[in-house]
């Protein structure tokens, strides 16, 4: 599509455009800068004449559903597998930061020393038991065996 023209932009701003071209209007909008620029000038120039600044809240409004619109539109072209990854992507980026933070704030330091303080305090009992109760049942071998032994 070429470039719009002021006048037509003019027009545009002063909604004398049939549905249609304002749609095409709309969406060489999206895609060009120059034209957004004339677009602006003739909205400056148009004044109040554009109806929508009559309503500040209700012009931001209808911009982000447009952006919406505008998005889901590029998203359906882009398709599910890239969405997929799009999405994958995040959530790693996610876990990423989260990893840093749990860093920076020591909580992994934290964490990593409690683990090793529990083995620490653990691991000798852990191995006297274990010691024994093998002595035990050395001990109650070999009395079998005397016994057996001796029977
Ligand atoms: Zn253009």
């Amino acid at each position: 599509m070429k470039h719009v023209t002021y006048e037509e932009w003019q027009k545009y701003v002063g909604d004398g455009l049939a549905e249609e071209v304002r749609q095409q209007y709309e969406e060489h909008l999206y895609s060009c800068d120059d034209c957004m620029e004339i677009y602006l000038a003739a909205i400056e120039a148009g004044g109040t004449s554009f109806p929508e600044f009559s309503d500040e809240a209700r012009f931001t409004e209808d911009i982000m559903n447009e952006v919406e619109q505008y998005k889901e539109r590029d998203d359906s072209r882009a398709g599910k597998k890239q969405r997929f990854y799009q999405n994958a992507a995040f959530h790693y980026s996610v876990a990423a930061a989260m990893t840093i933070v749990l860093m920076y704030t020591g909580i992994f330091q934290q964490l990593i020393g409690f683990a090793e303080e529990f083995e620490r305090s653990s691991r000798p009992s852990f191995t006297n038991e274990l010691m024994n109760k093998t002595t035990d049942l050395i001990n109650n071998v070999e009395n079998q065996t005397r016994e057996e032994g001796n029977g």
